[in-house]
């Protein structure tokens, strides 16, 4: 089969599309024919290193596809059954195998390539607006990077929920989108200071939570945009990974509270996955969330893929066509 493999840590360079051994359903394990293939934020930590992994490694966690073959004692799914997963790598490719229990089969009204963009960034707009911080009415959030993948269905997910939302973006288009996924107020964060501007919009009050993805160069600045006993969800690493902190900082900047989640310990569960990915497509198939597809690249383009989205010059989601 084809796939994007990495030999070697490293730059956007290290991307080879290539021919890769097809894989076989073990004993509790799908083998997925890939239709789409997500490309995702958490795509590049693995290939720079960041995140570790054992090498050769076939790169991408996220897809969609048709099951071709089942190993021994699968129950969740049959042959031909069309489904989407998030989690277990080697998505860049023509075939995944994947443990049967991981994958979700998709409804009729959710094509293949809404179901590919929706499983990782909108699981995970899932669990930080309802288990994370669960928000209610009369709860503002701040939400960075608003008009990525992630950003846009957070908003959304926020706004059902009936929160306020002040979202940063980098440019006047972005915010844009922003505000048409539902933010109340927009910032833009390379221009205005956030943490003062979010003090305004609040009566200097602060937010009660801060969904920050951007990492490094937001993470103090969103300190100082929490009230008193505030949440901090530091999610991700867009501009490199955040230094270490002291507890006390928390203290001196209002007993606040501090998480650094991740997707894997809120689909844990077969029951827990079902419940964020029933939500996510059932509200994607009724249109009450909307994913912008910004591009589909061909499987062999992978790189320029990665390349757009670390460069800023994305919105919404970016797939990959196997
Ligand atoms: P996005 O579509 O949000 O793209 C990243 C965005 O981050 C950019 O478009 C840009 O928006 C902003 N950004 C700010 N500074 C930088 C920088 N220096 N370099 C690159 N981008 C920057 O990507 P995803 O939706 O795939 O992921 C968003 C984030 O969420 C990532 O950090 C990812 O790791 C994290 N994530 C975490 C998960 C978890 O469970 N912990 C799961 C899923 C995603 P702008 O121009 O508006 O600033």
């Amino acid at each position: 089969m084809k796939a994007i493999v990495v030999h070697q840590c490293g730059g956007p360079e290290q991307l080879h599309y290539q021919e890769a051994t097809t894989p076989v359903a073990g004993p509790g394990q799908a083998r997925v024919k890939i239709s789409h293939a997500g490309v995702n934020f958490i795509d590049i930590y693995f290939r720079m290193g960041l995140y570790k992994a054992d090498l050769p490694m076939i790169v991408g966690m996220e897809a969609s596809g048709i099951v071709e073959s089942v190993g021994e004692g699968v129950t969740e799914v049959a042959v031909g059954d069309r489904v989407a997963y998030a989690g277990p790598r080697g998505s860049y490719a023509e075939y995944a195998v994947v443990p049967a229990w991981q994958l979700v089969k998709v409804p009729a009204g959710v094509s293949d390539s809404l179901a590919a963009a929706a499983m990782l960034q909108g699981m995970t707009a899932h669990y930080l607006t309802h288990s994370t911080f669960p928000l209610q009415q009369g709860h503002t959030c701040l939400v960075h990077a608003a008009a990525g993948g992630a950003g846009q269905c957070i908003v959304q997910m926020a706004k059902r929920r009936g929160a306020r939302i002040i979202a940063t973006v980098g440019t006047p288009a972005k915010a844009e989108l922003a505000r048409e996924a539902g933010a109340d107020e927009v910032i833009l964060y390379d221009e205005v200071d956030f943490a003062a501007e979010t003090r305004r919009l609040t009566e200097g009050k602060g937010v009660d939570v801060v969904y920050d993805s951007v990492g490094a160069s937001t993470f103090l600045k969103s300190l100082d945009s929490l009230r008193p006993r505030g949440m901090m969800v530091t999610f991700g690493n867009a501009s490199g990974p955040v230094p270490a902190v002291e507890p006390l900082l928390l203290n001196a900047k209002g007993s606040l509270f501090l998480t650094r989640p991740t997707l894997a310990h809120h689909i844990a569960t077969r029951e827990e996955l079902l419940w964020r990915a029933g939500d996510v497509l059932s509200w994607i198939a009724n249109g009450d969330l909307k994913l912008s597809i910004h591009h589909t690249y061909p499987l062999s383009d992978a790189r320029q893929a990665q390349e757009d989205l670390a460069a800023r010059k994305t919105t919404g989601k970016l797939l990959l066509a196997v």
